[in-house]
């Protein structure tokens, strides 16, 4: 084994939130390195299709945005992480478009924003839908560009704390720094291959930088609240695992029973749009998918075509490449698990409660508290990733 690398910070992961964290320490003036379990690219964040939330709307605002999340989280989040959470929103979305994200505008140079499922505003900020995609390449060419060091195929497997710091054992490499910022993710990739259900999760989600620290001594919260993403795709099999957006309930799908009945607010939050299908399924007004498995019926075709040509480009594709024209026909489709709600317990500054361990992104729990709102996980990358970067430098620098 190598000699210890010293760094100020070392960051664990390299979604959305590592990288943003990753970029922010740096631009603190922190020597700063990257560990991440695969390549640089492997992660949750760049599948993610919908959007991101931020209050830019004229009739909308941060209160607005905070009071949607806590009561979407049945008043389960913590009021001091939303507060930042939907405070930065509007500086995290500045940031990314510094770094070179372009959301679509209309035609008068407005953002477009979708209103999505527990919103009482239009707030989804949209790359197309492929905005995990734009974000995760941004921050990637803003890490790439900097003089700071990524170890890929490095999985952390040991944390241990030492007088300056944390010594952390990655893959080969041994690296001291004066703060980690824990960015793994979160498990449902793992949870889904236990209980035998399909998940939308990359393979990396395994869960287990959380429980290493848990061992170590530091707290975490909601971990048995996992989410289902209410649209996962059923049929046909090619698609069974993918998450339909959500976007296409904002822009006029609606769900329907075997019936073709609507039975639920198709606009409703995650959790009882979720319950609802089940429900539906278990009082046998559900429909079965060729090879045997439970769903209902979105019915897409009820999106205008020009949104859906603007905003589902990529999923139209892969429908239309599946064989199934989503603008023309119904979609099958069942929950699918998808995120980890709960996770480690983080203050404001993202840190967790051993000193110098910060935490950022879906490995950390609180701001959404026991059920997430779409489009705000990508922005708690952002938001708690730049805090946890400019933190976790100042506390290793000084
Ligand atoms: C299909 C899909 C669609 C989604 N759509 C949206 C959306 O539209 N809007 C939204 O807000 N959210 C969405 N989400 C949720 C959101 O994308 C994720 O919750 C978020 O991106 C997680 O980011 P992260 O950086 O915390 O973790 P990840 O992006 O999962 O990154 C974790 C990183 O940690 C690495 N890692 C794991 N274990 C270790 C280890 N032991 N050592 C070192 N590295 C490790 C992984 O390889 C990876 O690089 C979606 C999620 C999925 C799966």
């Amino acid at each position: 084994m190598a000699a210890p690398v010293n760094l100020d910070v070392l960051v664990i992961g390299s979604g959305a939130a590592g990288l943003a964290a990753a970029v922010s320490a740096h631009r603190a003036g922190a020597r700063t390195g990257v560990a991440t379990k695969a390549s640089i690219q492997a992660n949750n964040s760049s599948k993610a299709q919908g959007g991101i939330q931020a209050a830019v709307a004229p009739d909308d605002s941060p209160e607005l945005h905070a009071a949607d999340v806590v009561k979407s989280s049945h008043d389960t989040a913590d009021l001091r992480l939303v507060e930042a959470l939907t405070g930065d929103a509007p500086s995290a979305i500045a940031w990314l478009e510094e770094l070179g994200v372009e959301f679509n505008r209309e035609a008068d140079g407005s953002y477009r924003v979708a209103r999505c499922g527990g919103a009482s505003r239009q707030r989804l900020l949209q790359v197309g839908d492929r905005t995990g995609h734009a974000m995760t390449k941004a921050l990637r060419d803003a890490w790439s560009a900097t003089d700071g060091t990524t170890f890929e195929d490095a999985p952390l497997h040991e944390l241990v704390p030492i007088a300056s710091g944390w010594r952390a054992t990655c893959g080969e490499h041994v690296v001291e720094a004066g703060a980690v910022i824990l960015a793994a993710g979160g498990r449902c990739y793992a949870e889904a291959l236990e209980r035998g259900e399909l998940s939308t999760n990359h393979p990396n989600a395994t869960g287990e930088v959380t429980k290493m620290v848990i061992g170590l001594g530091a707290e975490a919260r909601d971990l048995d609240a996992l989410q289902y993403h209410p649209n996962g795709g059923a049929w046909p099999t090619t698609m069974q695992g993918y998450s339909i957006p959500e976007t296409t309930r904002a822009y006029g799908a609606v769900l329907l029973n075997a019936n073709g009945e609507e039975f639920t607010d198709s606009l409703g939050p995650r959790d009882q749009v979720s319950q609802a299908i089940f429900d539906e399924v278990e009082a046998g007004r559900g429909v079965q998918t060729p090879d045997g498995r439970p769903a209902v019926y979105l019915d897409t075709t009820r999106i205008p075509e020009s949104d859906a040509e603007r905003s589902l480009p990529y999923m139209l594709r892969r429908y239309r490449g599946a064989g199934i024209d989503p603008l023309t026909e119904k979609l099958l489709t069942y929950p699918v698990l998808h995120y980890q709600n709960g996770g480690l317990v983080i203050d404001p500054d993202a840190e967790t409660t051993l000193e110098g361990l910060y935490a950022c992104g879906e490995i950390a729990g609180g701001t959404h508290g026991r059920n997430r709102m779409m489009g705000n996980s990508l922005l708690e990358c952002v938001v708690f990733g730049r805090r946890s970067g400019r933190a976790a430098a100042g506390k290793a620098i000084a």
